[in-house]
């Protein structure tokens, strides 16, 4: 397992240390921005019509609460401003990964999901090779973000 390069809880026991796998930006939790739990997809049509009312509800509303690893979508309030996604433990508040927001978390973070979670990668990576690869890839590493782009 590749950690990253903070993942430890609090600085003085006080507060949660993140860090942004975007910028890599590291601040307290006043830095950051909690958004929820990760990975909800919204019903996918344009027409409200074609959206049952239990599958808006379920959107709306129906969240995981587990005792033990989460999976949250976290933003970088005072870096770059990106939402990133966060695997953490609700009962000890260590930080198990940060991985980008299009991206599902480091195989062997996965792994360690159990309840809802747990069904809910299975059915992600159901017939997914690349499962493989997102696991493969350094999700936690720092990416310098980009300065060429809009040079003029
Ligand atoms: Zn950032």
């Amino acid at each position: 397992m590749k950690a990253s390069p903070r993942l430890s809880r609090t600085r003085n026991d006080e507060m949660l240390i993140i860090q942004c796998p975007v910028c890599g930006a590291e601040g307290d939790e006043t830095d950051f921005h909690c958004g929820g739990q990760a990975h909800i997809a919204r019903p996918a049509t344009s027409n409200p019509d074609n959206i049952a009312d239990g599958e808006q509800r379920d959107y709306l509303f129906m969240r995981f609460n587990p005792k033990g690893l989460h999976f949250e979508r976290w933003r970088c309030d005072r870096g770059c401003g990106k939402w990133f996604h966060a695997a953490r433990d609700t009962v000890s508040l260590d930080f198990k990964a940060y991985y980008g927001i299009t991206e599902l978390p480091p195989a062997d973070v996965m792994k360690q999901a159990t309840g809802q979670w747990a069904d809910f990668f299975k059915q992600a990576t159901a017939g997914r090779p690349a499962a493989k690869k997102t696991a493969a890839k350094k999700t936690s590493t720092r990416k310098p973000v980009s300065t060429t782009a809009k040079k003029s």
